[in-house]
This record gives C-alpha cells, sequence and structure tokens, in this order.
C-alpha cells in the first residue's frame, strides 16, 4: 500500500506516555500524577468561566496568568512563557532555543526525562548523553564540553534525585554561550527552585508544570522562566505554531491554583511525608530506594526482578512504572499516592514478597 505520509514521519518514533487504563479501583501509580486534587478553587473558576465568553478566542498572550506566575516569582510578566503543558513548552524550547548544530551537541544526562531524545529527533539536533555517575548523581563537571545547550530535569526523573543551586550556577557559569535548561516538574516536593537566579544569569531557562504538585495534569499548563530574550525567543516560535495555545477555562484553572497557596502547601507536604513513609517501609523490605525529592521513588528490590514484581503488582491492580532500559532495568519507578494507595501498595509487597 502506497503511503500519504511523509518520509519525515515514516522515521519517527514517537514518546510513549504512561498508560492511563479507563479502569476504576486501580491503583494507578505509574505516571507521577497528585493524587490529592486540585484546589476546590479552581473548580469553582473553571465553572464560572464556562459560560458564552468560550465562543471567543482567548487573550493570545494569557496576560493574567503570566502576571499571576511573574508575581508569584518574583519576576516581570515578560519574563514568562505559557504553553499547552510543559512538553509544549519544552517543544518550543527545544527548536527555539538548543537547536545550535555549529555550537556543539544538546547535552543531557543518559537517564532522564525519554522526551528529550525524541524532541532531538523531530528538531533534527545533534545530542550526546552524559552518563549519571555510579549513585546516579550527574556531575556538573562532566557538562565541561562545547554544547549547543544544556538540559536536565532537577530533581532529575526518573531517578528523583536533586541537584544543588551552587552545583547549577556552576553549570551556569561555564556555558555561558549556551541556555541551560532546568526541568523543574518535580521541584515543589522538596527542591529549592532555580527561578531566583533568573535575574543574574541570562543563559538560564526553568520550566515547570502544573501537572504535578498543582494537581492539574488534565489542563495541560506549563510555563518558563527566563530573561526577555530568551521568552521572546519561545513567543517567535509560538506564534508562528498556534497563537492561543491556552483557552479560557485553563487561564481561569491555573490562575486561581496560584491563589490558593494553602491548598498547594497543604498538597505538596501530604506528598513528602507519604514519601519519607513509603521509602522507610520499601526499605524494610529490602528495597534500595534512591534519595528522592520528587513525589516518586526509584526503588530496586535486591534479589527480585523488577519486571516480575511489576506484573505481580498489576494482577493485584497496582500499576507502577518499569523502564526497559539500560542501568534502571532493575528499578521500579512507583509514584506516591494517597496514604490509603500507599498501603495497599506496601501490604501487597509484602505478601508477593
Ligand atoms: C511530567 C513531566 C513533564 C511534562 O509535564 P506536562 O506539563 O504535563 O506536559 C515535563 N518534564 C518532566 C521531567 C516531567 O516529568
Amino acid at each position: 500500500m502506497s503511503s500519504y505520509w511523509s518520509d519525515f514521519v515514516k522515521d519517527l518514533e514517537p514518546y510513549s506516555p504512561g498508560e492511563q487504563p479507563q479502569i476504576s479501583n486501580i491503583t494507578k501509580l505509574n505516571t507521577n500524577e497528585n493524587p490529592y486534587g486540585p484546589s476546590p478553587s479552581v473548580i469553582k473558576a473553571i465553572t464560572a468561566a464556562a459560560d458564552d465568553r468560550l465562543r471567543l478566542y482567548p487573550p493570545p498572550e494569557s496576560e493574567d496568568l503570566k502576571q499571576k506566575i511573574a508575581d508569584n516569582f518574583n519576576l516581570i510578566a515578560s519574563q514568562v512563557f505559557v504553553g499547552n503543558g510543559s512538553d509544549e513548552v519544552l517543544a518550543h524550547v527545544f527548536n527555539g532555543l538548543l537547536n545550535h548544530g555549529q555550537k556543539g551537541p544538546l547535552l543531557f544526562p543518559d537517564i532522564s526525562y525519554s522526551f528529550y531524545p525524541v524532541f532531538c529527533q523531530l528538531y533534527a539536533i545533534d545530542y550526546k548523553k552524559i552518563p549519571l555517575e555510579k549513585d546516579f548523581s550527574i556531575n556538573v563537571e562532566n557538562y565541561q564540553q562545547p554544547n549547543g545547550g544544556i538540559i536536565f530535569p532537577n530533581p532529575n526523573a526518573p531517578t528523583g534525585m536533586l541537584l544543588g543551586l551552587e552545583r547549577i550556577e556552576q553549570l551556569l557559569e561555564k556555558n555561558t554561550d549556551s541556555v541551560v535548561v532546568v526541568d523543574e516538574a518535580y521541584i515543589d516536593f522538596g527542591g529549592q527552585t532555580a527561578a531566583a537566579l533568573i535575574n543574574q544569569y541570562e543563559n538560564l531557562l526553568v520550566v515547570q508544570t502544573m501537572s504535578k504538585s498543582r494537581s492539574l495534569a488534565g489542563m495541560r499548563v506549563g510555563y518558563a522562566l527566563g530573561s526577555q530574550h530568551l521568552i521572546e525567543g519561545l513567543n517567535r516560535i509560538k506564534n508562528s505554531f498556534n497563537s492561543y495555545p491556552l483557552g479560557h477555562l485553563q487561564v481561569a484553572a491555573a490562575v486561581a491554583a496560584f491563589d490558593d497557596k494553602a491548598h498547594f502547601e497543604d498538597s505538596r507536604q501530604k506528598v513528602i511525608s507519604e514519601r519519607e513513609r513509603v521509602t522507610s517501609q520499601l526499605e524494610t523490605m529490602n528495597f534500595d530506594v534512591l534519595p528522592s525529592t520528587a513525589n516518586f521513588v526509584l526503588a530496586r528490590h535486591r534479589q527480585k526482578s523488577a519486571e516480575d514484581l511489576a506484573l505481580l503488582l498489576r494482577e493485584q491492580g497496582i500499576i507502577v512504572r518499569h523502564f526497559s532500559k539500560p542501568r534502571i532495568d532493575q528499578y521500579l519507578r512507583v509514584t506516591i499516592g494517597t496514604e490509603h494507595q500507599n498501603n495497599l501498595l506496601i501490604d501487597n509487597l509484602q505478601k508477593i514478597l
């Protein structure tokens, strides 16, 4: 059969997102969603915004949301870029700020967010994976080589391990000719954001999402923070691609989420304390657990194969993530759930083991 696809599409290998099973009574600990749910005021804001105004296009620059985010980080609105989930923001970042063939490859850790190589393929960006140390930490010395940009999640995914701000400053100082992107999808679960360094380093871009700590994965809102020059570059791409990435309801939800600081604090504190509890329970069951500052842990049982454990848990209705990838194929990535979900995980693991 002849294909209508372009040669480019024929060769694409898309990202495969964690599954979203449509079965109820399943314990879903596989895609790092926040189990505690969005603020009630977010639901009210969405309901209040759902009216005849939906016939109008939204403001193309989402000014209200940018101002809200800017205030939250002590920045100005022109230092903020917003998009349809941080995956879309990252796509524009790869295309607009990390695509510098002549300067050298884009650098990122060998174990990190598996969307990065997919974006590289999409935009034909040359990249080089920099191995994590034996203990899975990032060694910034290894990034001192010619490059067209640097990107890494902080805390890293799927390890959950945090890189300190002083190390990030070292990277920024040593790479003033390229953009250093810190993907802070999980920073609110125990790390310190690099956003405070933005006025000091023109080459720093911080990317965050409302999907995890603000429990709005279904709303699709992400943002980037950086110098006006970097943000203007992203705006040029966005306005050549989709002028209205955020609808009225997304903006209303996101603004309300930033306004409810108490809910945000409460939710992230619960995740943090459950993470510490799950970690120590796993350790008593003979798991090695990497030190996580995220809403998940990466853990390896000292005897049992990770793949078998994932299958046995699945038979009990508990889904965790197993990556068949070098270095981490004996690990399971387990999202921190509610107290009840975590107890189910622990009880079932005890039975299996
Ligand atoms: C979840 C995640 C994202 C994407 O978040 P969305 O805003 O939901 O698109 C980006 N980077 C990392 C490292 C993530 O884990």
